[in-house]
């Protein structure tokens, strides 16, 4: 089977929106208007790549040095009726194309997202892994065709040791940001749990948007340092760690020992 290559064409850069299926527009129309903790604060037509908090910060802060006009918007919020803020989870560009792109390259290569590091992936194989969605893992780069039909479909060790010798860094990266999310998940069901925060849910949408425009904005890793779930040096550590893939290469070494 033959290695994957990219070939610089920007595909990927230059359609930042459109990306999802019927199936998952479905989905979230149904859960990210209201009715979870995690509300959406775009609507689903104009939902593009998704930045964490983290990643928005350090892509913002770089286009204000650069001087690039980046449209990065918050995107997921939760709103927390006990604090009265907006906890914002993730960003997004608002724009059909990123903005970091100047010609085919990219303004901000080291400071780009998971989201770009992991292409071709578009979603992770292990939140999926179980249905071997594989069709789905994969979004719109011409440089798949000769790799989608030979990959192991029934084995899930087959399979992850293809994506790690076929992807490299890119597989790592998807299944970094498929840890990061189960871990993000995870951490608001114990903070709701806890009575740490009292997410508004079942509110009105247009409503809640208006509550969540006027008022206070806090990222969601910053208010973990805010109500001491964790202080700001194991914050640091723990971005640290996700941006270097730790927890994605210790999976590996564990699903294929
Ligand atoms: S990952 Fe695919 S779509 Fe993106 S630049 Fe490379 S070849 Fe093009
Ligand atoms: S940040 Fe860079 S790599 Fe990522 S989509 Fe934009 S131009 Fe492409």
């Amino acid at each position: 089977m033959d290695e994957f290559k990219c070939s610089n064409c920007a595909t990927c850069c230059k359609n930042i929106r459109g990306f999802l299926t019927e199936k998952q527009k479905k989905e979230l129309r149904k859960y990210s208007f209201g009715a979870l903790p995690m509300v959406s604060l775009i609507p689903v037509e104009r939902i593009a790549f998704p930045l964490w908090d983290f990643e928005a910060k350090k892509l913002i802060k770089d286009a204000t040095e650069k001087g690039i006009e980046h449209k990065i918007r918050p995107s997921r919020a939760i709103f927390d009726l006990d604090s009265n803020q907006a906890i914002i989870v993730s960003y997004s560009i608002d724009s059909d194309f990123c903005t970091f792109m100047k010609g085919n390259q990219c303004q901000s290569y080291e400071k780009r997202g998971f989201v770009c590091k992991m292409f071709p992936f578009q979603h992770g194989p292990f939140l999926k892994l179980e249905e071997f969605a594989i069709n789905e893992m994969f979004a719109g780069c011409p440089s798949m065709a000769n790799i989608l039909d030979n990959l192991e479909k029934f084995d899930k060790k087959k399979l992850t040791m293809q994506l790690k010798e076929k992807f490299g860094d890119s597989f790592l990266s998807v299944l970094q940001s498929d840890l990061i999310t189960q871990w993000i998940n995870n951490m608001i069901l114990t903070l709701v749990k806890e009575k740490k925060i009292r997410p508004a849910m079942n509110y009105p949408y247009d409503l809640l948007l208006k509550r969540i425009d006027n008022s206070k904005k806090i990222d969601f890793m910053d208010f973990l340092v805010e109500i001491k779930e964790m202080t700001k040096e194991d914050k640091d550590n723990l971005i640290h760690c996700f941006e270097t893939n730790h927890h994605a290469k210790e999976k590996v070494k564990d699903d294929l020992s």
